[in-house]
């Protein structure tokens, strides 16, 4: 059985005082993204239990977890050790520059909300003075002025949906 209605006429017959006004339209929300799509995760304290990587990556700073018994320095942050499973991990702050490993160019089949920015260059860096190679995008040339050992510096960017993420900056 079918529930379905048709639409009403507007009666001509009606005075106009006593027509019903249309309800408003419901408020128009942001458009979220397909969630298996979004390679930027959740950042809020009630997302993830790493919400303060987030929070000092608005505050300019890159940071991860170190294991205080066994002193490994873990990336990307963790919640818990994977070698000794302790769960009281500290919070380190990390060299703000770093010498690129390794690059590619994206020339086609952008993540989602980098389709406008094709081509761009993703590489691995080398972190200063750490002993750690974090995967990311590389600003601030052409991909193919970038090189092997060229040194670029961390920032940190605004999605632009109140989320943070980090980039890589070569000298212009
Ligand atoms: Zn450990």
């Amino acid at each position: 059985m079918t529930t379905e209605t048709r639409p009403r006429r507007p009666s001509t017959l009606a005075p106009p005082s006593e027509a019903v006004p249309p309800p408003p339209p419901p408020p128009r929300k942001a458009e979220p993204r397909p969630f298996l799509l979004d390679f930027v995760p959740l950042e809020g304290e009630s997302d993830t239990r790493l919400a303060r990587f987030f929070q000092r990556l608005r505050e300019g700073q890159l940071a991860t977890t170190r294991c205080p018994r066994d002193g490994a320095l873990l990336w990307p942050p963790r919640v818990v050790c994977p070698t000794c499973h302790t769960e009281e991990l500290a919070w380190v702050d990390l060299p703000s520059r770093g010498r690129i490993y390794a690059f590619s160019a994206v020339l086609a089949g952008a993540p989602l909300g980098m389709e406008a920015d094709v081509p761009f260059a993703v590489g691995l860096v080398d972190l200063e003075g750490v002993p750690l190679r974090l995967f990311g995008r590389i600003e601030g040339r052409p991909w193919n002025a970038l090189a092997v050992g060229m040194e670029v510096r961390v920032e940190p960017y605004d999605v632009g949906d109140g989320r943070f993420f980090y980039r890589f900056r070569a000298p212009e």
